[in-house]
């Protein structure tokens, strides 16, 4: 081992941490200390990747912190949660102040918050760092989402810029806010990758049941949409999802998979923090829920038994391709508005300064919702830094205009032919009840006053009221005027 010669660690080495390991040290500069608690992994790795760069492998922590160069700095990419904690408590155990402990890890944004707030009590800086792009950004670049201070992010800055995703020109990292910015930034990208897919699914649904094409024809219709304003990832792979066949039965890929989706979590986490910090993320939500309803087979067969008829399915009338592409970047647009809303919200109620266009800017490459698209979102916040909603930003708020028609004609053609569409009609019920003049919120007002004396306002003069509604049914003005 040499003393001290490594400028960045990292401890845990499955599948993440030996990726990061390995992109740390395959850039011009960085040493990079590994450790793992079981040492048969920190073997495997330099044994099988040992010559990509400067490693210096350790097989107890004494020794993986003694190679490390103040401020030492080490990122931890274990098992969320214990495993986390306890990796944390040996590290602080042994660091010294100004010492740097990066969590990596999907971390819930609330442990990053108590962590930061125990290590930092004892002098050393505590990173919750989001790191998006699973294994394969792991390893070639993903997009980084730091929290923890900005003296921390003064060391950790470069040597995560020295590893992250490059779009257009720049690094997919930037210090998102103190303690648990980052992770909070994290789950939301997670929801709206919730959202994503389920848009796109959906799509995918009326192509083939409304519009009648087969997954390949349905294929080329998404590569073809990877070229304009829908260009991305998650559009990319749908094409090649879509074509694959399956090698056993010659059926389309699609056709023999179980459909029941699988969930880790991070949408659920997006959905209950929206809930309370008051953010309606119906788009999310509609998503998350969606993943849900599919992976409850023994409801879904009792109603299979019992429902009436399925539907024919409508006409798809003309232009019935644009019109689902409209649909779909529409409720896309709605989705990551709201996203964005959470981020907003939360930065207020945990006194994070989020530069909102910087977290667009840094998910452009590296993770799964990497798009062109979130050129237009960094566009909108250069323009007004202060936007209300995403939607009213010129460019939304036209994007979202010229497809509304086509939006509405989709979700009703979806609901007459019996294909479920909960993303894009929770998007468009979304956009109608932010855009339409008077909401029905006045009679749940009224119910509200009747059944519990809840007491509303009226919208031709001040004060507070309440309707008699047992006795005479007078109003009363409750705020003591
Ligand atoms: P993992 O399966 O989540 O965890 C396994 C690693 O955790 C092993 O190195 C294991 O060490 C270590 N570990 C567990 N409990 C420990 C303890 N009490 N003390 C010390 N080490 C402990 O690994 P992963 O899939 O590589 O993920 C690492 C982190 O990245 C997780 O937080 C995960 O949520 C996050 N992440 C994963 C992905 C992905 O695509 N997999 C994507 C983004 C983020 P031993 O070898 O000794 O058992």
């Amino acid at each position: 081992m040499t003393k001290q010669s490594a400028n960045i660690g990292v401890i845990g080495l499955a599948v993440m941490g030996s990726n990061l390991a390995r992109n740390l040290a395959s850039r011009e500069g960085n040493v990079v200390a590994v450790y793992n608690r079981s040492p048969e992994r920190t073997r495997q790795l330099i044994a099988e990747h040992g010559s990509e760069g400067d490693f210096v492998p350790s097989e107890t922590i004494e020794e993986f912190v003694a190679s490390l160069q103040p401020p030492r700095t080490a990122i931890i990419m274990v098992q969320a949660g214990k495993g986390t904690d306890a990796v944390i408590d040996q590290l602080a155990g042994l660091f010294e102040p100004g010492d740097i402990i990066v969590d990596g890890g999907n971390a819930d944004f609330h442990d990053t918050i108590r962590r930061e707030k125990a290590i930092s009590a004892k002098g050393l800086n505590f990173v919750g760092a989001g790191i998006s792009g699973g294994e394969e950004g792991a390893l070639n670049g993903p997009s980084i989402m730091p929290g923890g201070s900005a003296e921390a992010y003064k060391t950790l800055g470069p040597i995560l810029a020295s590893i992250a995703a490059v779009a257009e020109g720049e690094p997919c990292v930037t210090h998102v806010g103190t303690d648990g910015a980052g992770h909070f930034v994290k789950m939301i990208h997670n929801g709206i990758e919730y959202a994503d897919m389920q848009l796109i699914a959906e799509a995918f649904d009326l192509l083939r049941t409304v519009g009648g094409h087969e997954p390949a024809q349905i294929a080329e219709v998404f590569q073809a949409w990877n070229t304009g304003d829908l260009e991305s990832y998650l559009i990319e792979i749908t094409a090649e999802v879509l074509k694959q066949v399956d090698a056993d039965t010659g059926k389309p890929f699609v056709d023999v998979v179980l459909d029941q989706a699988g969930q880790k979590g991070t949408g659920v986490w997006t959905v209950q923090n929206a809930l309370d910090l008051g953010v309606p993320v119906g788009g999310i939500a509609a998503a998350v829920f969606a993943r849900s309803v599919s992976s409850h087979p023994e409801q879904r067969r009792a109603v299979q038994r019992t429902a009436a008829a399925r539907p024919t399915p409508v006409s798809p009338g003309e232009n019935f391709e644009d019109a689902v592409r409209a649909a779909l970047y529409a409720s896309k647009v709605v989705a990551y508005a709201q996203g964005f809303d959470a981020i907003i919200a939360a930065a207020k109620e945990y006194n994070w300064d989020i530069d909102k266009g910087a977290v667009a800017k840094i998910w452009r490459a590296g993770c799964i919702i990497r798009a062109q698209f979130l050129n237009r979102i960094v566009e909108a916040y250069e323009r007004n830094p202060d936007l209300e909603t995403l939607l009213e930003d010129e460019y939304f708020a036209r994007a979202v205009a010229d497809g509304v028609d086509a939006w509405r004609r989709i979700v009703s053609v979806a609901a007459l032919s019996g294909v479920p569409v909960p993303g894009f009609s929770a998007a468009l019920s979304y956009y109608d009840s932010l855009s339409v003049e008077r909401l029905p919120a006045a009679l749940i007002q009224g119910q509200r006053d009747f059944f519990g004396a809840h007491t509303y306002k009226r919208i031709d003069k001040d004060g507070v009221f309440h309707t008699m509604w047992g006795a005479g049914r007078n109003e009363v003005r409750q705020d003591g005027h």
